[in-house]
């Protein structure tokens, strides 16, 4: 099909075929109050600061409301009723009064879905689609997964007699809010620890929210603290000389931090970082589906995913005629208004990631690869990146090494299996990968070759509690989900 014919194809279907009404998700649903508070041993308590600091909607820049800025005290206060509420109740409970709170937590949680989805692409950008079919759900199979383990916990070890650690300090990112809190929260009381948890500054609302639903399930005072702040909060938990375990997910930078930190303690940790995924797609694989697979594993959440399939290989055969069908269903993208159910790629998370990805396109600019952009419009205020091709790039360029965390993708072509895989291990990361292949035999080769703790085969991004999911390299340490995401938070002996 030459350009000519595939640019008419489109302007048909935009022009007469794929123009869609707003269908707005109604902000109106839910309240948000102007300030929130810290919530500690089971209370909404004031900051000792009295410092507090605002999340925007990063679609519209409007500050949504402001948050309590923790310091050493109140993390110290948050640490203490944690620690009483493990010594004195919560792991003193039998298991399957445990379990019953969990379930509790998940079935609040599945009433008030949709008010959960729509505070959480209001804080963080995310399209309403998105946080309502992917994160909400996925968060709710967390807390029920997790409960049915509670009482469980002998079966999953047989022949130890599991006890839990104590106290978890859990620091998490903006990509995923919610989710990430449930990852770190549910497993943690399934095995009978306490907990104190920070969400990350640009998006702490969905978590202050699930801090009353707790309050709601009436879940005793101090098993789960949440304390909101930045990165000098975030390193108040991780010094804690009372905190037996962190789970950390985030950069690879302040996880390498983290790792510093803990050396020479005896306390448990488990990192889950940065990724550089590569989507390996063979020239007998399903190309139409390829393609949706491609655009679902970098384009989704604006590529705001650790295991984003942020660098496409291609076989050389079918090179030209992938990236033109690529390219043509990026156009049919539409970037918008997160809380619009049409919407397929929301806002950034803030300016600041906003000005990252900005940073490493000029720089793909100034060193001759070629970048394709889609033509849609953007609205005028808030963060927004169309979704990005970038062609002409060479193993050595940053921008193939390094996470750029935006709806940004490279392309490179190979001639032999043996080369994609030398391409794919070819970063510091190893979290996640793809393989696209009509042949059964050639995905077990490849995947086991691959450095990465998940590989999905002929399709992207699929996620399920029972998993566990975790790197290798650069990616961190330690698995969550599934048996695996138990034992971080045990005693095994
Ligand atoms: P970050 O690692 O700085 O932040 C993650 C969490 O750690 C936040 O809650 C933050 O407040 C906290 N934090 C920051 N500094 C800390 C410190 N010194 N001690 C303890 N806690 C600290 O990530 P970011 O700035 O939000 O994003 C930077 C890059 O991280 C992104 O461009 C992306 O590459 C990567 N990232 C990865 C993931 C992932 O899921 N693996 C998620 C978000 C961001
Ligand atoms: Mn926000």
């Amino acid at each position: 099909m030459s350009e000519k014919e595939l640019t008419t194809r489109q302007s048909l279907r935009f022009d007469e075929l794929w123009s869609y009404d707003p269908a707005p998700e109604s902000p109106d649903y839910v309240k948000i109050k102007e300030q929130y508070q810290l919530f500690i041993d089971g209370k909404f308590q004031e900051p000792e600061s009295g410092n507090y600091f605002d999340s925007v909607n990063p679609s519209n820049e409007e500050v949504l409301a402001l948050f309590a800025e923790a310091g050493k005290k109140d993390v110290d206060k948050a640490v203490a009723a944690a620690r009483k509420a493990h010594n004195g109740v919560w792991s003193k409970m039998p298991a399957k009064e445990r379990g019953k709170y969990i379930y509790r937590i998940a079935r609040l949680l599945q009433e008030r879905a949709r008010e959960f989805a729509i505070i959480e692409s209001m804080d963080s950008g995310k399209p309403i689609r998105e946080s309502r079919d992917i994160d909400i759900p996925q968060v709710i199979a967390h807390f029920f997964y997790h409960a049915g383990w509670a009482d469980k916990l002998k079966y999953a070890f047989p022949g130890v007699d599991p006890k839990p650690l104590g106290v978890a300090g859990q620091i998490i990112p903006w990509n995923f809010p919610l989710l990430m809190a449930a990852w770190k929260i549910a497993p943690a009381l399934a095995t009978g620890n306490t907990v104190v948890i920070k969400p990350a500054e640009t998006t702490p609302l969905s978590a202050l929210k699930l801090a009353e639903l707790i309050q709601d399930a009436d879940l005793p005072p101090g098993v789960v603290n949440i304390v909101t702040g930045a990165g000098e909060t975030g390193m108040e938990i991780v010094r804690h000389p009372d905190i037996d375990k962190i789970a950390f997910t985030g950069s690879t930078e302040v996880g390498k931090i983290i790792q510093k930190a803990m050396a020479g303690t005896d306390r448990k940790y488990t990192l889950e970082l940065g990724g550089k995924a590569a989507n390996i797609i063979f020239d007998d694989a399903p190309v139409n589906q390829a393609v949706e697979g491609i655009v679902n594993g970098i384009f989704f959440n604006q590529g705001h995913v650790c295991c984003a399939g942020s660098r496409l290989l291609v076989q050389e055969g079918i090179a030209d005629e992938l990236v033109q069908k690529l390219k043509m269903r990026m156009e049919t993208l539409i970037v918008g208004d997160p809380l619009d159910k049409n919407t397929d790629i929301g806002a950034i998370n803030s300016k600041v990631q906003l000005d990252r990805i900005l940073g490493f396109l000029s720089e793909s600019v100034e060193s001759d690869q070629r970048i394709y952009q889609t033509k849609c419009d953007l609205p005028e205020k808030g963060y927004w990146c169309r979704p990005t091709l970038v062609e002409n790039v060479s193993q050595s360029h940053r921008i193939v090494q390094e996470e750029v965390f935006g709806p940004v993708l490279t392309i490179q072509t190979f001639r032999t299996p043996a080369e994609a895989v030398s391409l794919t291990n070819n970063t510091p990361y190893g979290l996640s990968g793809g393989v696209w292949t009509d042949k059964g035999s050639k995905i077990f080769k490849v995947g086991k070759s691959i450095r990465a703790g998940v590989i999905w085969a002929n399709t992207f991004n699929k996620f399920d509690p029972t998993s566990p999911f975790g790197g290798y390299k650069e990616s961190g340490i330690g698995r969550e989900g599934g048996i695996h995401g138990l034992s971080p938070y045990l005693e095994l002996s």
